[in-house]
């Protein structure tokens, strides 16, 4: 069964399927990629809204091996023109089943021909009057102008380092160069898009630390000008070398989104943050926020500064600015100050003192001169 696309081009039903089942891997949320730079950072370019994201592959056949993947070493005919990709998705949107279109693709026999693809696929689009989001997958190997034209065309582009380290990628895959298919890509992306473009680790696949990740996380972030990690958990898939591997469990990934935030949303710094993994490396199965409280102990709320007050469970960056700005002011005296002021007290109380004491065992008149 063939159905009619927005440009009239007929396209095989059997086929979109296959393309759309192969892309549910890669990981990406548009509304949670930051729509502008962090302040004092150079702009990352547009960002439609969009809610409707449809994702999926122009060539399901790849000549990598990575261990984990069902499109391995494949040569399946299963592929999408850039003509026919692009009219397919302005089908669906003039239908309104999709608003944001995320396109990747297996590498296939030439990653050249494949890159090239991917970006007529966006020219295509955009002359046809598409300005939603697009994002773009760059292929590993991908050339230098083609990232380029991937960065133009593109809302986000992305690369998925998958694994922290050269040592580890060789634990997936024999063809794979890390520093060169990778890294060096990934250098040309930031250039090209800097603070536009994202990338994805697999946790559990090659044997890695949490420890190893985070090292690389926390240079993507400080030096690749990444504007968002995604953090997959490994699975085994049926017919892989891998499909034997014990999964990785999902509070791993979910772990790694509260450190991430840490990161990103908080800018704690890497150095605070090596405390959180234990001897073998690895966090632990708790909030990484609830463990830094404990490390360092309680927080008193009338003399602690910013970054003391964010690592209170509970106190969040536009909630410590508004304590810090009523304590100012006079108007932090007891912990019913603080829920105005935005804090979650079931979660902050047990970290909080107030002038050196369990606010509970403060008199109200201490601090009423
Ligand atoms: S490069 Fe990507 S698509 Fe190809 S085998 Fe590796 S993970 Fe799969």
């Amino acid at each position: 069964m063939d159905i009619s696309s927005g440009t009239g081009v007929a396209v095989s039903v059997e086929v979109i399927r296959a393309l759309v089942r192969g892309s549910v891997h890669d990981l990406c949320v548009p509304g949670h990629e930051p729509p502008v730079s962090p302040p004092g950072r150079p702009a990352g370019g547009t960002h439609a809204p969009c809610r409707r994201l449809f994702k999926l592959l122009l060539q399901g056949s790849c000549r990598f091996d990575c261990t984990y993947c069902t499109l391995r070493n494949s040569r399946w005919d299963l592929s999408l023109t850039p003509g026919e990709a692009a009219g397919l998705f302005l089908g669906m949107q003039a239908r309104g089943e999709a608003d944001g279109l995320f396109l990747s693709s297996g590498v296939g026999d030439d990653t050249e021909s494949v890159m090239h693809d991917l970006v007529e696929t966006g020219e295509i689009l955009r002359k046809q009057g598409y300005t939603g989001y697009l994002h773009l997958k760059i292929l590993p190997g991908a050339g230098r102008a083609d990232i380029t034209d991937a960065a133009r065309v593109a809302d986000r582009i992305s690369i998925n380092l998958e694994v922290p380290s050269a040592g580890r990628m060789s634990e997936v895959t024999q063809v794979k160069d890390y520093r060169s298919d990778l890294l060096t890509r990934l250098s040309w992306i930031r250039e090209a898009r800097p603070f536009g473009h994202t990338t994805q680790m697999v946790l559990g696949a090659s044997g890695e630390t949490d420890r190893e990740v985070f090292r690389r996380v926390a240079w993507l972030y400080g030096r690749m000008q990444v504007s968002r990690v995604y953090y997959a958990p490994f699975r085994p898939l049926p017919g892989t070398p891998m499909e034997d591997h014990p999964p990785a469990p999902f509070w791993r990934a979910w772990r790694w989104y509260q450190l991430d935030s840490l990161m990103r949303t908080y800018q704690f710094g890497p150095a605070g943050l090596e405390v959180l993994f234990d001897g073998d490396g690895m966090l632990r199965n708790q909030d990484p926020k609830e463990v830094l409280a404990e490390i360092h102990g309680p927080v008193d709320l009338l003399t602690a500064n910013r970054t003391d007050l964010l690592r209170v469970p509970g106190i969040g960056p536009q909630t410590a600015d508004r304590l810090i700005a009523e304590r100012a002011a006079g108007g932090i005296r007891d912990l019913s100050d603080c829920t105005a002021c935005g804090v979650n007290l079931k979660r902050a109380g047990p970290h909080l003192v107030l002038g050196g004491r369990a606010p509970a065992q403060r008199p109200l008149s201490d601090f009423t001169a």
